[in-house]
């Protein structure tokens, strides 16, 4: 078996460094510039009998005034063709910081009919650890979610424990 899993979120917030984490090697460049990945970037684990092919999707968050350029559009054509026929899509954010892109991309996943499993992530990097249950809630609330998994890509926590979510959606 085989499945497609789609990793979407605003610039900045560690889609590339999920990847590569999951992957295991440095496939997607990762940046504090944001915009860095200009290209779709697949990578493909095997676990045992199962592929799971990940897509690091640039595009869905390119806003704002440039938009209507052709390369931008064209970009987020690419990453909502990527979203039709995904198995699962993880939606990543950074910590409990909640942007106007954020609620952009949320919106893009509304006819998503595959789960969607929210990665709250950097949470190594969370000031307030006490802020992030409310937060949990709170952001749950705003769609149906497969799971929501707190994480950190950078420093591979909970990591498994997405990892093990998606896989059930396979
Ligand atoms: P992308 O634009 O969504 O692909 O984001 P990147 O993967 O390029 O990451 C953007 C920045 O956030 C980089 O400087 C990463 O090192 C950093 N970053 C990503 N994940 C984490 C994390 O879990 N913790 C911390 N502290 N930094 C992270
Ligand atoms: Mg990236």
């Amino acid at each position: 078996t085989c499945g497609f899993v789609a990793i979407v979120g605003r610039p900045n917030v560690g889609k590339s460094t999920l990847m590569n984490r999951v992957l295991g090697q440095k496939i997607s460049i990762t940046s504090r510039r944001p915009q860095t990945t200009r290209h779709q970037v697949m990578g493909i684990k095997t676990v045992n009998e199962a592929q799971f092919i990940y897509v690091d999707t640039p595009g869905i968050h390119i806003l704002g005034r440039d938009r209507n350029k052709a390369i931008n559009r064209f970009m987020n054509q690419a990453a909502t063709q990527a979203l039709r026929d995904v198995d699962c899509v993880v939606f990543i954010i950074d910590r409990t910081r909640w942007t106007e892109e954020d609620q952009i991309v949320l919106q893009r996943l509304e006819h998503v009919e595959a789960p969607v499993i929210l990665a709250v992530n950097k949470v190594d990097r969370l000031e307030d650890k006490s802020t992030l249950l409310p937060w949990l809630a709170e952001v749950g609330a705003r769609r149906e979610f497969a799971a929501i998994i707190p994480l950190s890509a950078k420093h591979g926590t909970n990591v498994p424990e997405l990892e093990a979510e998606v896989a059930k959606h396979l």
